[in-house]
């Protein structure tokens, strides 16, 4: 069994639910020199936050302990403080990778944990890190209305913004204006970077599959050129006042909550499931 020798947090997993330690109302990361449960294989996750932490995955649930229960990652943002949290996401990305980075992409060779977040090829040397994906969103705006998108491809109808990934060697600014391009037709004239959210995403029907994501949220407001037809769906102008009755993404939602408030420029970090809107 492996120990961490010193004190640590254990962020320990079955599949998405993370183990939390109870204690008559309240729950807690266990804590201590070992692990609740006998582990295998550990990782460290970094603790520049103070937080000294170790991460591993469960091959079964732990059933049948008064003392520790088990709670979906989203969940538990209800139950743990918020330095937990952050730090269980951060962990369960790290497992991710950890899982799908076994052997170098270049050679095939194992590879060997050197850091925290790096692994290296002893054969080629060929460094990996977890990968963060960067994508835009976009609030194109005419007087008092929003331009929508009315999407028909996901369950259900949603109303979103024009959004997309970053491309290799495209800059932000690209994206936005070819993504806008794609999607509506218009040429954009002038736009503003406003916020930048940090989406932990959990994909539907998987094990332990997560990732990251920047989304970077600009807005609009000068464009040339006529609407096309919209492979994503129907464009919509929308009345200011009537979007947030509209079913909506929930990360959109608090876009345009901020807007509203005019709040100049935003960071934030949101845990979502997976609804995939690229
Ligand atoms: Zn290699």
């Amino acid at each position: 069994m492996e120990t961490s020798n010193k004190l640590c947090y254990w962020f320990l997993f079955y599949k998405d639910q993370l183990l939390l330690q109870k204690e008559n109302d309240t729950y807690t990361i266990p804590y201590g020199e070992n692990p609740p449960v006998p582990v295998s294989h550990t990782l460290e996750v970094d603790y520049r936050d103070g937080l000294p932490a170790r991460t591993a995955e469960l091959d079964t649930p732990v059933e049948g302990n008064d003392r520790y229960v088990h709670m979906g990652l989203r969940a538990s943002w209800d139950y743990i403080s918020r330095a937990c949290y952050e730090k269980a996401g951060k962990a369960f990305q790290l497992l991710y990778w950890d899982s799908h980075s076994r052997f170098c992409p270049v050679c095939g060779t194992k590879t060997e944990m050197k850091d925290t977040i790096m692994k290296k090829c002893p054969a080629c040397g060929n460094e990996m890190y977890p990968s963060i994906s960067a994508a835009i969103l976009v609030l194109v705006r005419k007087e008092d209305s929003l331009l929508l998108v009315h999407a028909r491809n996901f369950k259900g109808t949603f109303y979103s913004l024009v959004a997309g990934f970053l491309e290799t060697g495209e800059t932000l600014e690209e994206c936005v204006m070819r993504e806008v391009k794609e999607e509506t037709g218009y040429t954009l004239t002038s736009w503003r970077f406003r916020g930048l959210v940090t989406f932990v995403t959990e994909a539907e029907n998987s094990k332990t599959v997560e990732y990251m994501e920047y989304m970077c949220l600009y807005t609009a407001d000068g464009f040339t050129g006529e609407p096309i037809a919209c492979d994503e769906g129907e464009l919509a102008w929308v009345k200011k006042e009537d979007v947030l009755h509209l079913n909506l993404w929930e990360g959109d939602k608090i876009f345009f909550r901020l807007l509203n408030e005019d709040e100049p420029f935003f960071c934030g970090m949101w845990a979502t499931r997976s609804q995939k809107r690229c």
